[in-house]
């Protein structure tokens, strides 16, 4: 797309983000260090350029998804640092606008403007894929709840400063049934935070365990017992996501493909990325669907869970690809990006939902076959 033709929204995003890149790369460079990444955020915020896909009344510009993901590419074409406010703008904001009261709704301000920072403390050792069996209780008490349990795989935990908590509220009723969700500053007494190291050197989650932690009444989101019903809207926000994801992907790879790295390549090589390029393009025309139904749910949420799986696989192979053209330097630790880069990619097939459990909601779903037993 040329400048001619440049969506709008992108075209007035374009100068905004280019000063504040200009601003930032002085005072960070092409630091990943938390303040970097959160100042990064605040200079968004203060732009008025925090979620631009939020409505007009609640502090976004309205967009929809083809202008978000416009603005999106305007993103990676400055090499902008990773928006570590996602987690809330994009999954836990949407919830509390849709569920919360108007003490709760506070907090949306403060996440666009990057004085807050929210995780999502869903998973549990036992209780990942199954999320619906989480253990992690929360006792009622005169004028609040109880926790105690623990959660895992926190992204952003250590940083955070909010977390949207899935709590066990009635442990007698069916497992679908009995769960709440609490929003809770992370500097709760009783709530200890741990980082997990990981394979690629960085430490992006945390483990956190609550003991006895008072947590007031007002903190419940929505109706009580009724959070996997929020849950779910939370995860369809999530799902929606992935549609820019993938797309970003998919211009990775066709700049990959054209580049003189790959024209210098071995024929095995160059194969190999002859055929990421043509699934690119199939995950590209995916995306291009997806947004054409975006306003049929059920085929939005069917073809969401098509795309991530597509986009996770092929984030995989393209790590691969990228290590093969580094040859021997990946594995002597002189190409650290592809190298980084084949390590990281290992978790796209986990987060968001496995591949096993997007396969199973694709036969449910997609090919009408028997669902699982509950
Ligand atoms: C990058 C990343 C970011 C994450 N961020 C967060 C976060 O911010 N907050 C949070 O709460 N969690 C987060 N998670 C955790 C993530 O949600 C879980 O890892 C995921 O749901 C899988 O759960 P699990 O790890 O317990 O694996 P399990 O559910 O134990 O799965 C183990 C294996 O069994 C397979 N399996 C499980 N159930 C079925 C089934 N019904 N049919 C067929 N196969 C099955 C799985 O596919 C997998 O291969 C993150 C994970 C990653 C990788």
């Amino acid at each position: 797309m040329n400048d001619d033709t440049i969506n709008p929204h992108a075209a007035e995003l374009r100068p905004i983000l280019e000063a504040i890149m200009e601003r930032h790369r002085e005072q960070w460079g092409d630091s990943t260090e938390w303040d970097a990444l959160a100042d990064f955020q605040r200079e968004l915020g203060k732009a008025g350029w925090g979620a631009p896909q939020w409505p007009v009344e609640i502090g976004g510009r309205g967009l929809g998804v083809v202008d978000t993901l416009a603005c999106d590419r305007e993103f990676a074409r400055v090499d902008a640092p990773n928006r570590v406010a996602v987690f809330g703008t994009n999954n836990v904001g949407p919830t509390i606008a849709a569920f919360g009261t108007d003490e709760q709704k506070v907090h949306l301000a403060a996440m666009l403007n990057g004085d807050e920072f929210w995780c999502q403390g869903f998973s549990e050792p036992d209780f990942g894929s199954d999320l619906a069996g989480l253990r992690t209780r929360a006792d009622i008490t005169e004028d609040g709840f109880l926790v105690n349990g623990q959660k895992v795989w926190t992204s952003i935990g250590m940083h955070a400063s909010h977390c949207m908590l899935l709590v066990r509220t009635d442990p007698d009723a069916p497992k679908h049934t009995g769960i709440s969700v609490l929003l809770v500053p992370m500097d709760t007494p009783g709530l200890t935070r741990r980082p997990i190291q990981q394979i690629n050197g960085e430490s992006e989650f945390a483990e956190l365990f609550f003991e006895d932690m008072f947590v007031p009444a007002s903190a419940l989101l929505g109706p009580l017992h009724e959070g996997w019903r929020i849950t779910m809207a939370t995860l369809g926000f999530e799902r929606a996501g992935v549609i820019s994801i993938a797309g970003k992907l998919a211009n990775d790879i066709k700049e990959l493909t054209f580049s003189p790295e790959v024209a210098g390549a071995s024929a095995t090589v160059r194969q190999q990325v002859m055929t990421l390029y043509s699934d690119a393009r199939i995950l590209e025309w995916m995306g291009e669907r997806a947004l054409a139904n975006i306003n049929d749910v059920a085929a939005a949420s069917a073809a969401a869970s098509l795309i991530k799986q597509t986009w996770s696989t092929l984030s995989k192979r393209y790590a691969e690809v990228r290590c093969d053209l580094a040859g021997l330097d990946a594995i002597a630790g002189l190409a650290p990006e592809a190298s980084r880069g084949l390590l990281t990619s290992r978790a796209s097939t986990i987060a968001g939902g496995t591949t096993e459990v997007m396969k199973n909601i694709l036969g449910e779903r997609n090919l009408g076959l028997p669902r699982e037993p509950r």
